[in-house]
């Protein structure tokens, strides 16, 4: 059976002094208050190694993206193995604010996630839609493309995690009813299965999109929905922990 994950993306926010927000979660994880469930942060990457002194055995990081190369002439960017130097075991790949702030397109996000599998990282490879899609009724039709586009042939339960993030519902307060995040886990399950058989039915399925502490439990008691990728309610312990809480 698929674990749960709790998943925190940073994005581009933490300093030295937001380290304080990881003791206080460790302290919670030592004594077990995740239960069974995985936790992770991507925290931007000046802080990786940092967390990765302080985190303790429970709490798993990750990057934010990485580049589809090794190491090379690629000013400011950061490469799987460099990720996973500075103790990182996931990477995020092809956040819709990557797509959008950086033109990436599915074939990028395909060639990243192999590099992070290459460098022996889980990729959890991003999907969604804009508003105008879903109002146009093409919601899932997007979101098939993009997960065909974005995940390489070598995809697996034990390297893959999909994140689904309707691009309206991130940062903003709003979150899909219950029917249509069913609907697209549902279908998204199906399309693993087609093309990855039997370990389609392991690559864990997360929702993310205005995640917060009083609405998880009714979101994580969806079929299909193996955890959740939060943004703003990972900043701070206190709000993770009331998410993880409901996983647990
Ligand atoms: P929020 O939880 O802040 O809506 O962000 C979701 C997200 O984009 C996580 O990757």
């Amino acid at each position: 059976t698929r674990g749960k994950l709790a998943a925190g993306n940073w994005k581009m926010n933490g300093q030295g002094s937001d380290l304080q927000q990881i003791e206080t979660l460790r302290a919670a994880l030592d004594r077990g208050e995740h239960g069974e469930c995985g936790v992770l942060i991507c925290p931007p990457a000046t802080l990786l190694e940092r967390m990765a002194r302080l985190g303790g055995e429970n709490l798993a990081l990750g990057g934010q993206d990485c580049h589809a190369a090794q190491s090379g002439a690629h000013t400011g960017d950061i490469s799987a193995p460099m990720l996973a130097d500075a103790g990182a075991s996931h990477v995020i790949v092809g956040h819709s604010e990557r797509r959008g702030d950086h033109d990436e397109q599915d074939a990028d996000i395909r060639a990243k996630a192999e590099a992070a599998h290459g460098a022996g990282l889980t990729a959890i490879v991003c999907i969604g839609e804009t508003l105008e899609e879903r109002e146009a009724g093409r919601t899932l039709d997007t979101l098939c493309a993009q997960l065909a586009g974005s995940l390489p042939d070598g995809a697996s339960a034990a390297n893959t995690v999909v994140a689904y993030e309707p691009i309206w519902a991130i940062g903003t307060g709003k979150v899909p009813q219950g029917a249509q995040i069913a609907e697209v886990h549902d279908r998204l399950r199906s399309e693993l299965e087609t093309r990855f058989g039997e370990d389609g039915a392991g690559i864990r399925l997360l929702y993310g999109g205005s995640v917060k502490a009083s609405n998880a439990a009714e979101i994580f008691a969806i079929d299909n929905v193996d955890g959740a990728l939060v943004g703003g309610a990972s900043l701070k312990a206190d709000d993770f922990l009331g998410i993880i809480a409901a996983l647990a």
